[in-house]
């Protein structure tokens, strides 16, 4: 992989940081709304929470235009990203996926056994789709593909990747991890969950860790077709590893569109400021469609880290390329201008 990260190898004390941007966290969420079916929920604790799986499951095929067959849930993305690569992988085979990218599914795939094609981006950071597909043998299990992509906050272009999906997926799986899409001004016409209601075999993920504002609450779910969905759900199971708590908070949060639209406007609001600020230094930032953005630093990477840090400020830091980039989800305007800041004390 040319993708390496400087992990701190100091204690983090987080009650002191002053503004926490190192985990593409929503700075907003929960809404009210939900944060309130979250408190009444917990009176419920005693039951099982499988109807109330079905009834967030029924929302979502809803929204998604497919039927709830098509539908699983897990704990956060991640634990689907996971179940999909330990129920492809315990034979080995290939998983095809682009450098850098989020390495979730690609790490658990190679735990299994599994080999990964590194396809490295584009020039302008898209995912290079003919040599993705050029890459597929007969090995070939999954194709990952993140998109938006993290950690470059980097698009792919919709139209190529629909195409590429329409025709790869004949010959394997292809997993589109959406976690970042609704960032995005055009959410539903960039996603690839159309492709599924059409049949094709595509695993479109999706969280409510980033525009909901609910990471520390844990709900994902994959849209798949009910084959696929069944190939995995006679592995492991769906619904068990799920909380009444935070499946009512997720069925409240579906309904809070307009708390969505705001959290994607002061996103859009703080990438903006923050690109400009960083750019007015003289960096050099990948555009961003995320609620992150990436740009190569000129410091060590190890000793910003620790800089940032001491100053109680979060951010990531990873070796791509042999160079070292500063990673920096974006907080509310106050953390973005302290961070702004930090920055510039650090580097003087
Ligand atoms: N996919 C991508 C691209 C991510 O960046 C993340 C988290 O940062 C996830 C999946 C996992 O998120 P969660 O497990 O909270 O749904």
């Amino acid at each position: 992989s040319i993708l390496g990260e400087y992990l701190p190898d100091f204690p983090i004390a987080e009650p002191k940081m002053v503004a926490r941007l190192n985990a593409n966290e929503n700075p907003y969420g929960p809404a009210p709304q939900v944060i309130k079916a979250i408190a009444e929920a917990a009176a419920s604790g005693n039951r099982y929470a499988h109807g109330d799986a079905n009834t967030l499951i029924s929302m979502i095929a809803e929204k998604e235009g497919v039927t709830p067959d098509h539908i699983m849930l897990g704990p956060g993305s991640t634990d689907l990203l996971e179940k999909v690569a330990i129920t492809r992988f315990q034979h080995g085979g290939n998983i095809i996926a682009a450098d850098p990218s989020y390495m979730s599914l690609i790490n658990t795939a190679q735990s299994m056994g599994g080999t990964w094609k590194p396809v490295p981006l584009t020039d302008d950071y898209a995912h290079d789709l003919p040599a993705m597909e050029s890459a597929i043998d007969s090995e070939t299990k999954l194709i990952y593909v993140c998109n938006p992509n993290n950690p470059t906050g980097s698009i792919t272009h919709a139209a190529d990747l629909k195409k590429f999906c329409a025709s790869a997926s004949e010959k394997t799986p292809i997993f589109v991890d959406e976690a970042y899409l609704e960032f995005l001004d055009d959410a539903a016409s960039q996603s690839m969950v159309g492709l599924v209601a059409e049949g094709k075999d595509v695993i479109v993920a999706r969280t409510f860790s980033k525009i909901h504002g609910m990471a520390g609450l844990r709900i994902g779910y994959i849209v798949a077709t009910p084959e696929r969905i069944e190939s995995i759900t006679s592995m492991v199971r769906s619904t068990m590893g799920l909380c009444s708590t935070s499946l009512k908070g997720a069925i409240a949060s579906m309904k809070e569109t307009q708390f969505m639209g705001e959290c994607r406007g002061y996103n859009s609001e703080c990438r903006e400021f923050t690109r400009n600020a960083i750019a007015s230094l003289g960096y050099d930032i990948i555009p961003s469609y995320t609620s992150f953005m990436i740009f190569p630093i000129e410091m060590n990477g190890k000793e910003f880290l620790k800089a940032m840090y001491d100053s109680g400020v979060g951010i990531r830091v990873f070796d791509i390329n042999n160079k070292d980039w500063c990673r920096v989800s974006m907080g509310t305007k106050s953390e973005m201008e302290i961070f702004v800041e930090t920055f510039k004390k650090v580097t003087a």
